[in-house]
This record gives structure tokens, C-alpha cells and sequence, in this order.
């Protein structure tokens, strides 16, 4: 499985209808992709690794939490500016008994990818904004093949224990 989607300054057009069953005649309308990545989401029923530089978008972090809720293991790392510009989504993920990593780095984490049960990648240009979905060029890209999924595992791993073990260096300077 493999599927492209690309974003255009057009889809500001699509955004009305977002909350319509409205026939759309766009052949990138940017709804219908909205919708299917909610999908990928809604699909999940083992884990739902998330690196994205920007999470905002309220739609995508209702089905976030949504997959919590049924049982669906979540790991989410945000950029720290991520936390200061938006609290209000952060803190629904507290609030669902999700802990979103970030961690003052001297460089941003600027990934934009998702992994669902370690099977489906989605990775791209596009922050998960409605500034992004309808309003930007962007592109989003979708698979299953495993010589692609296979190294975002892997690096999902490598950046989950590096903050990890900051989260425990940190714990230890607070106890001495
Ligand atoms: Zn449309």
C-alpha cells in the first residue's frame, strides 16, 4: 500500500465543507484526505507512535485520544515550542492520561511522521495544524511497505529512549 496526498493553497476552498457531506469534485480535496488520515487513526489497535514538530489540530488529537481510550498504546514527542505556543492541546493529552515527551534541545524536532501499530507510516511536509491541511502546500505520504516503515521504527526508538533517559537524568539531579 502506498498513496501520496498532496495540500494546496486550494484546499483553503475545502475547508467549509469540512463539517459537511458535501459532494467535492476536487481530485486533492483536502477533506477527504483529512478524513482518511482520521481513519488511519480510528484504525489503530496496538500503538500509535507520534513525532511531530506542531500538534494542534483538534480533530486528529480527539482521534488520538480516542485510540487511548480503547486500549491503543501512545507515544507522542512534540517540539518544546510546541508546549509554550499551544497548551490547550497538550494539555488534553494530560488530561486523557497521555504524557507527551519534549525536551529543550538545542535543535528542534521537527519530524512530521506517525507509525500505527508498527505497520502504517504517515510522514510528510505537513504539521498536524488546520493551518497546514487547509492552507499550505504540503504533502503527506502513506504506506505499509516495510523497508520504509522499518527505519521510522527504528528511529522512533532511538529518539524515545534518548528522551527518556534525559527524562531520568533530569530526575536524578532533582533528588541530590
Ligand atoms: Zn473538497
Amino acid at each position: 500500500m502506498f498513496e501520496v496526498m498532496f495540500f494546496s493553497k486550494d484546499a483553503t476552498l475545502c475547508r467549509p465543507h469540512l463539517y459537511r457531506q458535501e459532494l467535492c469534485r476536487k481530485t486533492n480535496c483536502a477533506v477527504e484526505y483529512f478524513r482518511r488520515i482520521i481513519d488511519y487513526l480510528d484504525s489503530a489497535t496496538d500503538t500509535l507512535d507520534i513525532c511531530m514538530y506542531f500538534l494542534t489540530c483538534s480533530s486528529l488529537v480527539k482521534a488520538i485520544t480516542k485510540a487511548h481510550k480503547r486500549g491503543v498504546v501512545v507515544r507522542i514527542v512534540l517540539d518544546e515550542s510546541m508546549a509554550q505556543h499551544d497548551r490547550s492541546q497538550v494539555m488534553w493529552f494530560y488530561k486523557e492520561g497521555i504524557k507527551p515527551k519534549y525536551k529543550q534541545l538545542d535543535v528542534l524536532m521537527h519530524h512530521k511522521f506517525v507509525i500505527i501499530d508498527n505497520n502504517i507510516l504517515i510522514t510528510g511536509s505537513t504539521n498536524w495544524t488546520m493551518a497546514a491541511f487547509f492552507g499550505n502546500f504540503e504533502n503527506l505520504m502513506v504506506t505499509n511497505e516495510s523497508r520504509l516503515v522499518k527505519p521510522f521504527i527504528n528511529e522512533f526508538e532511538n529518539i524515545w529512549t534518548m528522551l527518556s533517559a534525559m527524562e531520568t537524568d533530569s530526575e536524578k539531579y532533582a533528588l541530590t
